[in-house]
C-alpha cells in the first residue's frame, strides 16, 4: 500500500457513536476529504445512551455546539452525579457526585485530613463537602460560576442527560450541514482485499459498492466489519461484569427534576432512572443467570415513577472489548468497539475519546503498525481502568442472601484492583495513573459509599492539630451548604437555559 493521504473515510453505522464520529470529522478534517455514513432505517439504533459525564462538554466545544441550544434540541437536563441505592447493603445510598471534594492541601489530599475526623467519629460523610453532591441532594443546579474565585461554586462540575434520538438527530443536522454524505441502506457484505486483507468496501442490498481508505464501524453490537469482516474476537468480561440483559421503558415525567441519575440494586441487577425535560428513561440492567426476563421486567414497571409511554424493550450483551479496536483499516468506535455496562456512564465517553484518539493517530493509507499499537494499547489501558472501578461496586456489597449479589462479592477480581482497594484499606490512600478518567475524588465515594473503610490516614495529616483541622472542615462544610442554598432548582435553571 502506497503512503498517501486518506481522501475516503466511510463510517457505518449512525447510532451515536456514527453521529458524534461525522460530527467531529467534519469539524476538525477539511483536507478534501470525502466522509460518508451508513446507516440503515430498518435496523434501528440502541437508543438508551442517556446520561454522560462531564468531558461531554469537551466534546460539545470541539464540534461548536452551543450547550443552551444543545438542551433544547435534546430535551436534555444537567446531571451533577449518580446516586446509588441499595447498592453496599438496602436501604442504605450514597451520590457519587463529580467534581472536586473540599479543598486539596500542600501536604495532603482534602480528604485525608476528612478521614482522621471521621475515623475519630468527629466529621459528618464526605458528602458534606462536595458542592456537587450538596446540590444534588437539594435538587439544586447552576453552571460553575467563573467569578467566585475560590468558592465551591466555581467548582461545580456537570454533565447532561439528554434523548439519545433526538441527539443523534441533532449531529446529524450538523454534520450534513457540514458536508458528510448520509447513505440510507442495509450493508450486507464486506470486500476484502486479497493481498492484505483491508477492508476495500461494504456492498448494498441495491447492489452499490461503496469504497474506503479508512472505515469507521459505528454499527453496534453487530461489529460489521471489525467482527463480521475481520474477525477480530472479543474479550468477554462477563465473569466479572454479569449483568448481560436490560429492559428499557421511558414513562412520564414527575417533580422535581432530579439533577443526577438515579442506580437502584435489585436481587439481580439494577435500575436506573435519567430524568430528562419530558420524560424519565428508566432501565433494569439484570443477569440473565440469576433472573429471568419475566420477572426482570416486572420488578421495572412496578418501580417507575411515572405512567410507562411504550412497551418495554429487551436488550441483550455480553460486556467486554473487542480484542484490537483498530485492525487492518477498520477502527471500531461505540458498541462495535465493547460495552461494560451502563453504571456509571462511560460508554458515550468511551466514543468521544476513541474518536479524539483516531484523530491523533490519523493514518496515512500506508497504515503504519506502529500507531495502530499504540491506539489499541490506550485503548485497552482505557477500558481496564474503566473495568476496575465498574467490578468495584458490584464487589463491595453486603447484600448477602441473594444469589447474585453473593457471587458478586465472592467473586475473583483483577489484580490491577485489589491492589487499590488493599492501598485504600491501610492508609486511605487513592494511586491513579494521571490520564486515568475516574479521579481519586470518584475513587473515594465509590470505595466509601460501598462500605469499604480506611484503617488510617497519611501520617503527615498529623502535622496539624485536631482543632485545627475540625476548623478546617467545619467552614468547607459550612461554605458548601450556603452555596448549595444559594443555587436555583434544577427546574428553574433549566427553564432559564430553554428559554427562547
Ligand atoms: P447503535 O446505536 O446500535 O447504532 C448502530 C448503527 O449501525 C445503527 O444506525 C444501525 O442502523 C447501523 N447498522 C447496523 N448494521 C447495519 C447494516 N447491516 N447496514 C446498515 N447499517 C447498519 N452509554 C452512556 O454513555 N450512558 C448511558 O446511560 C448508557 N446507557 C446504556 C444502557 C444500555 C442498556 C445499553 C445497552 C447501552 C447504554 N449505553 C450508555 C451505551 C450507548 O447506548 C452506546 O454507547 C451509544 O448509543 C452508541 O451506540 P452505537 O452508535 O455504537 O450503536
Amino acid at each position: 500500500m502506497s503512503l498517501g493521504l486518506v481522501k475516503n473515510i466511510v463510517i457505518v453505522g449512525g447510532g451515536t457513536a456514527g453521529w458524534m464520529t461525522a460530527a467531529a470529522m467534519s469539524a476538525l478534517i477539511s483536507n478534501g476529504c470525502k466522509i460518508r455514513l451508513v446507516e440503515s432505517d430498518e435496523i434501528s439504533t440502541i437508543g438508551v445512551g442517556e446520561a454522560t459525564i462531564p468531558v461531554i462538554r469537551g466534546f460539545n466545544q470541539l464540534i461548536g455546539v452551543d450547550e443552551n441550544e444543545f438542551l433544547r434540541q435534546t430535551q436534555g437536563t444537567f446531571k451533577l452525579g449518580i446516586e446509588f441505592v441499595n447498592w453496599s447493603k438496602q436501604g442504605e445510598s450514597y451520590i457519587h457526585g463529580f467534581g472536586v471534594i473540599g479543598r486539596d492541601q500542600l501536604l495532603a489530599k482534602f480528604y485525608q485530613y476528612w478521614l482522621k475526623l471521621y475515623q475519630a467519629g468527629k466529621a459528618p460523610g464526605v458528602e458534606h463537602y462536595s458542592i456537587n453532591t450538596m446540590a444534588a441532594s437539594m435538587n439544586k443546579f447552576m453552571r460553575a460560576a467563573s467569578d467566585s474565585g475560590d468558592s465551591p461554586l466555581s467548582d461545580i462540575s456537570h454533565a447532561f442527560h439528554f434523548d439519545a434520538g433526538l441527539y443523534a438527530k441533532y449531529l446529524r443536522g450538523l454534520s450534513e450541514g457540514r458536508g458528510v454524505q448520509r447513505t440510507e441502506g442495509r450493508i450486507v457484505d464486506t470486500v476484502l482485499r486479497a493481498d492484505d486483507g483491508f477492508v476495500e468496501a461494504i456492498v448494498m442490498e441495491n447492489g452499490e459498492r461503496i469504497e474506503g481508505d479508512l472505515f469507521v464501524d459505528c454499527s453496534g453490537f453487530r461489529g460489521l466489519l471489525i467482527e463480521g469482516a475481520l474477525k477480530t474476537g472479543y474479550e468477554d468480561w462477563s465473569h466479572w461484569l454479569p449483568c448481560d440483559r436490560a429492559i428499557a421503558v421511558p414513562c412520564e415525567s414527575v417533580s422535581p427534576l432530579l439533577p443526577y441519575t438515579r442506580a437502584t440494586a435489585h436481587d439481580a441487577g439494577w435500575q436506573w432512572r435519567i430524568p430528562l425535560q419530558h420524560r424519565i428513561g428508566n432501565g433494569h440492567v439484570y443477569s440473565s443467570k440469576f433472573m429471568e426476563p419475566e420477572q426482570a421486567e416486572s420488578i421495572l414497571m412496578n418501580n417507575l415513577d411515572g405512567k410507562p409511554l411504550a412497551q418495554p424493550r429487551h436488550l441483550k450483551f455480553t460486556t467486554g472489548k473487542r480484542k484490537r479496536a483498530w485492525n487492518r483499516n477498520v477502527v471500531a468506535i461505540g458498541l462495535a468497539g465493547g460495552f461494560m455496562e451502563p453504571l456509571e456512564s462511560t460508554s458515550i465517553h468511551l466514543v468521544q475519546t476513541g474518536i479524539t484518539r483516531l484523530l491523533m493517530m490519523f493514518p496515512h493509507l500506508g497504515y503504519d503498525q506502529a500507531d495502530i499499537d499504540s491506539f489499541n494499547e490506550a485503548t485497552d489501558n482505557e477500558y481496564a481502568a474503566i473495568r476496575d472501578f465498574l467490578i468495584l461496586h458490584y464487589k463491595l456489597n453486603t447484600r448477602e442472601g441473594k444469589p447474585f449479589w453473593d457471587y458478586c462479592r465472592n467473586m475473583e477480581i483483577p489484580a490491577t484492583l485489589q491492589r487499590r482497594m488493599d492501598l485504600y484499606r491501610s492508609n486511605g490512600r487513592i494511586v491513579r495513573a494521571s490520564d486515568e478518567l475516574f479521579t481519586e475524588t470518584s475513587w473515594l465515594q465509590v470505595m466509601h459509599g460501598q462500605g469499604l473503610r480506611a484503617k488510617g490516614y497519611h501520617p503527615l495529616v498529623d502535622q496539624r492539630s485536631e482543632a485545627d483541622i475540625a476548623a478546617f472542615l467545619a467552614n468547607v462544610k459550612d461554605v458548601v451548604l450556603r452555596c448549595a442554598e444559594h443555587m436555583p432548582t434544577h427546574e428553574e435553571y433549566i427553564a432559564s437555559c430553554c428559554a427562547a
